[in-house]
């Protein structure tokens, strides 16, 4: 019983002993934490503006310039980029929705492209949408939805748009142009990926941060819009059996297939070909673009220099050197075109 007694109080002494901590950090008060999760929100919500216009930017030109190229998959686009709503889960261990903070729930402007139609109007950057064609807009989502709508009825006609500016209200017609179609956002992520699934393509903040120059970005952009351009999903859904997407990641890069197990088979015979494919266009969509294509394969040095795995085999995507020295290849056949006073359209079978 003593012995017992012993070593329970014994176990209890080593339990907290293996718990506790040697040294005491300030208690941090609820109130200060909770401004800090108001600024940090803020500031998360202020690097998702600022990296969206910056998007809106880039690949306003690659999506304008290729609606040749991109046959019947074009839409009609404004130039303007609405808020995309963001899920912020106010702790790890609660999912439920209602108990979910957002940002970019209003319906607020987060970009206006550079020599888009948008550009032409009195509108910025922190506008409030109102209306647009009439109809009442209350959140982000649903002014995308109604935006989308609208232009694409529009042909290319000018639409009314309100929109509030403090207390101001402010009343332009908005045109539009034929352009790629592929809702593009950028999402509140930090790790370096992209994606396409078909008819959105998808960039993380943190692939933002990795790019060294807008033309990297630039790259990405047309890779991943070559993909849903191309028919890309559908074409391996047939042959991997389930829905997937396409991706640039630097983590775990080649190895990780978001289609999971039951599309590995699929992959293996499949994948590697569409993103030969998605890079190839890329360039020809960057080409007509005017984007300087000078080393602009070095993308894959980059990617190499970071996660030294990707120049192996994979099963899922071609290998960072392969990828290089075929841009490079890719450079030469357009410039050679130029030179010819050729059309720059990819070569096909
Ligand atoms: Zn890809």
């Amino acid at each position: 019983m003593r012995l017992a007694s012993i070593f329970f109080k014994s176990s209890v002494f080593f339990l907290f002993a293996g718990c506790t901590i040697a040294s005491l950090p300030p208690a941090v008060p609820q109130a200060e934490l909770e401004a800090e999760v108001e600024s940090q929100r803020a500031l998360a919500a202020q690097t998702l503006r600022d990296n969206t216009q910056h998007i809106a930017d880039l690949s306003w030109p690659i999506v304008a310039n290729n609606a040749a190229l991109c046959a019947n998959f074009v839409e009609y686009r404004s130039g303007l980029w609405i808020a995309h709503e963001q899920h912020v889960p106010t702790s790890w261990f609660d999912s439920r929705d209602e108990s979910k903070l957002r940002i970019g729930e209003e319906a607020e402007i987060w970009g206006i492209a550079k020599d888009s139609p948008a550009a032409t109007t009195v509108l910025a950057v922190g506008d409030r949408i109102l209306s647009i064609a009439d109809e009442v807009v209350s959140n982000s989502k649903r002014a995308r939805g109604v935006l989308s709508k609208a232009l694409a009825a529009s042909e290319g006609k000018p639409i009314a748009l309100r929109a509030a500016r403090g207390k101001q209200t402010i009343e332009v017609e908005l045109g539009s142009v034929a352009t790629c179609r592929s809702k593009i956002r950028v999402t509140s992520r930090s790790s370096i990926n992209a994606k396409a699934n078909g008819r959105t393509i998808t960039i993380n903040n943190g692939l933002i941060d990795f790019a060294r120059n807008d033309e990297e970005l630039q790259f990405v952009i047309a890779h991943e819009l070559a993909h849903n351009v191309a028919s890309h999903v559908p074409k391996a859904r047939a042959g991997a059996g389930i829905g997937l997407v396409f991706d640039i990641a630097l983590a775990g890069y080649g190895r990780v297939w978001a289609g999971g197990v039951f599309s590995y088979l699929g992959a293996r015979a499949m994948s590697k070909k569409y993103e030969r494919e998605a890079d190839y266009l890329a360039m020809y969509y960057l080409a007509n673009a005017n984007v300087d294509l000078n080393g602009i394969e070095s993308f894959w040095r980059r990617m190499a220099s970071m996660d030294a795995s990707s120049t192996g085999f994979a099963l899922t995507h071609p290998s960072t050197p392969e990828r290089f020295v075929m841009m490079r290849m890719t450079r030469d056949e357009i410039e050679e075109k130029r030179v010819n006073g050729e059309g720059l359209v990819p070569e096909s079978k």
